[in-house]
């Protein structure tokens, strides 16, 4: 049993302050583009949006509709087996909206669609293809579901002009058919990020654990070192956080010295950057990550 916990003082968040924040606030008005910044509440928005040292904003946009055909147990994504059909101007519209916002660096991601035949891969492939042609100093970050394992899918989107490839592994081996839906395996990540790798050597490679849900160090220990073996390049670590009841329990509230040790753990095992805190996630000042560390 899960003993009741406190909210610890290090995850109360602040504000977001900023004159670069308040710019792309104001640009995003009109745009009629839905980031999972905003609409998730994500506290690192004054961060990602705001740049930090070289001034490099990141915002997250989410792709494909707002209903998930699988149900992870930490996800606050509504569930349905019949998600509406894809908007098939999405993309265009997407790519002309990015290509005015005054961003550097963007994540793409999407709902898992297991309903359509391609998992949706064009249609990402098709708005990163678009986006480019539009503004190619933008940085691009996909960050996709595992396509049932279609790597065909999976090679779609990495041809398709992107910086990087991120697809989140989520959690340890043993607890992944507790934590994620039961379509998606610990092993069928890795074998989308190998082959990733594999295909586009030059492609940078991301992927991005939760603490808090009950795994022992040495489980992320070796979680750490399975992405290390496929040369996936960066890795971020964060802390669950349950969205509401209906959600798994938080196991534990892992402390900002423990994510230290991960973070040293990450560069001594040779990742390109460890991002590593309480309140990092997946996309957390990913512009600000790859300028300093990719392209250093
Ligand atoms: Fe947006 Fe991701 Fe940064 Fe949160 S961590 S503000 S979702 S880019
Ligand atoms: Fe949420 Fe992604 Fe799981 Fe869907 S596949 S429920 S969007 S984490």
């Amino acid at each position: 049993k899960i003993p009741y916990q406190r909210l610890p003082e290090w995850l109360k968040t602040k504000v977001p302050v900023g004159a670069n924040y308040a710019r792309i606030k104001s640009d995003l008005r009109g745009l009629n583009l839905h980031t999972v910044c905003e609409e998730a509440r994500c506290p690192n928005i004054g961060d990602c949006w705001g740049g930090g040292e070289h001034k490099t904003a990141t915002a997250t946009i989410m792709l494909m509709g707002n209903e998930c055909t699988r149900g992870c147990r930490f996800c606050s994504v509504k569930t349905s087996r019949t998600p509406k059909p894809l908007d098939s101007n999405e993309p265009e519209n997407v790519a002309v909206a990015i290509s005015k916002w005054g961003l550097d660096y963007v994540v793409l991601t999407s709902v898992d669609r297991d309903d359509i035949p391609d998992g949706g891969s064009e249609h990402f492939a098709k708005t990163i293809r678009l986006l480019k042609k539009k503004a190619p100093h933008i940085l691009v970050e996909c960050l996709t579901g595992d396509f049932r394992g279609d790597l065909d899918c999976v090679a779609r989107v990495a041809n398709s002009g992107l910086d990087v490839y991120a697809h989140n592994i989520e959690t340890v081996e043993s607890l992944t058919p507790y934590v994620r839906d039961r379509r998606a395996t610990f092993r069928q990540s890795l074998k989308v990020l190998e082959h990733v790798k594999k295909i586009k050597p030059s492609l940078i490679t991301k992927s991005s654990i939760m603490l808090g849900v009950g795994e022992t160090d040495q489980e992320v220990m070796d979680a750490m070192k399975e992405l290390r073996k496929i040369e996936v390049d960066c890795v971020t670590l964060g802390q669950y956080m349950r969205p509401t009841k209906r959600h798994m329990k938080v196991y534990e509230y892992v402390t900002p010295e423990k994510f230290e040790y991960w973070k040293k753990v990450g560069d001594d095992l040779g990742f390109l950057y460890t991002a590593s805190g309480p309140l990092v996630r997946s996309s957390y000042k990913a512009g600000e990550f790859f300028i300093s560390s990719v392209l250093r």
